[in-house]
């Protein structure tokens, strides 16, 4: 860990974490509000941060009192921060400041079965080409990775994901590490999903469920400020509930009748395959299956109607679990037709309780691509500067901007 980051104390991580909040750069009012602390600890606190070269001056501007303020901002060159986020098929790499914002990025198109380490060798080296471009960005302080799986909130590993076998015992902390020198936080994708839209794009939110249709299916819950990942990981594995209209189609996790077997990415690229006459050319993967609905090939819009209303069915049944305040729809899969979202709406009003429906926003993001990378980018920022519930709990905590 960086010299200058490593030892801040609580009162320090508070500051240098509300000045993230604030959007990486604020003025002392600001920072006292946000923070709550008197304002001589505040100045004694961004003194000793200035000396360790945390944070640095900012823009100048004109304060009520009538005397101009200078803000004060995170030093861009205390070091960075990465994020890989695998997809079923398309992963994205970020670098990123200490305050999260996304630095520079890339992706590529690689089916998450080749196994881990071509995806991850893969990762890492357009992480260091980034790097490269990027001098002056300091050392990298932290990576998160996220993964299409249900993943083990303690260890990191990950547990039963039928999707990704090869993978499965896979050690991700060590071969990162190994690689790169940091050892990464493992993460559920759809999590990061939910604490990145959260905190660009809801940070009022109370309650918020994010939902990802791509590949596969799956939401991430933040209440309170907090990401709930449920006693040991799990929660928001919406994708493999079983879905209340009638189905046997069999799932990858082996049962019958689950959400995503119908509505998962996989699932209508398989049926759009058994469907075609021999000679016709298959689809490889949910992005080729969304290109078909778009050019309005009506077996591919039929699979992705009938998918849709399996996944609406799953998102009503938890609205109605947790009553949301806000509902966010991210995923290839949106992408399909503004019948996607619509059909997810009528679901959810039609089948959850009238209550938890009156005031709910129900819409797609507005940064689809990059609320995952960014999710990754946040939980690093909160690893480094974070100020932890109690000590185990760095990862979880995470505040809103406001
Ligand atoms: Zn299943």
């Amino acid at each position: 860990m960086n010299e200058a980051l490593s030892n801040l104390d609580h009162r320090e991580k508070r500051v240098v974490e509300a000045i993230r909040n604030l959007g990486g750069e604020a003025t002392r009012r600001e920072i006292t509000v946000a923070t709550g602390m008197p304002r001589t600890v505040i100045s004694e606190v961004l003194t000793e941060l200035h000396t360790r070269q945390v944070v640095t001056d900012g823009a100048v501007v004109a304060s009520s009192g009538g005397r101009p303020a200078r803000k004060v901002k995170l030093n861009e060159r205390v070091g960075h921060l990465a994020s890989i986020f695998v997809g079923g098929f398309r992963t994205r790499v970020a670098l990123g400041h200490l305050d999260a914002t996304i630095l520079s990025e890339s992706y590529f198109d690689m089916d998450v079965n080749v196994g881990p380490t071509k995806i991850l060798d893969r990762a890492i080296a357009h992480i260091k080409r980034l790097q490269k471009q990027t001098p002056g960005a300091g050392e990298l302080l932290s990576i998160t990775v996220g993964l299409p799986a249900p993943i083990e909130a303690k260890t990191g590993a990950i547990v039963a994901a039928p999707l990704m076998g090869s993978w499965e015992g896979f050690d991700t902390k060590k071969y990162v590490s190994a690689k790169l020198g940091v050892t990464p936080l493992v993460e559920n994708d759809v999590n990061l999903i939910a604490i990145g839209e959260h905190h660009w794009s809801f940070p009022n939110s109370e309650v918020l469920l994010a939902i990802k249709i791509g590949t596969g299916f799956g939401s991430g819950i933040v209440i309170g400020n907090k990401l709930i990942r449920g006693s040991s990981g799990v929660a928001g594995d919406i994708g493999h509930m079983p879905t209340t209209t009638p189905s046997d189609a069999v799932c990858r996790c082996g049962r019958i009748g689950c959400a995503e077997a119908t509505g998962g990415g996989w699932a209508m690229v398989q049926a759009y395959n058994s469907s075609l006459a021999s000679g016709e050319k298959p689809i490889e993967s949910i992005i080729d299956f969304v290109e078909l609905c778009r050019d309005k090939n009506s077996r591919a819009l039929s699979i992705a109607r009938e998918g849709t209303v399996a996944i609406g069915a799953a998102i009503a049944d938890a609205v109605s679990l947790i009553n949301p305040d806000t509902v966010v729809i991210t995923g290839a899969t949106r992408n399909a037709g503004d019948f996607v979202l619509a059909t997810i709406r009528e679901m959810v009003y039609k089948r959850a309780a009238p209550l938890a429906t009156r005031d709910v926003v129900l819409t797609g993001s507005s940064f689809d691509h990059q609320s995952g990378v960014g999710g990754g980018l946040l939980m690093s920022s909160n690893q480094v500067i974070g100020t932890p519930i109690d000590e185990d709990e760095v990862q979880n905590f995470y505040l809103a901007r406001t």
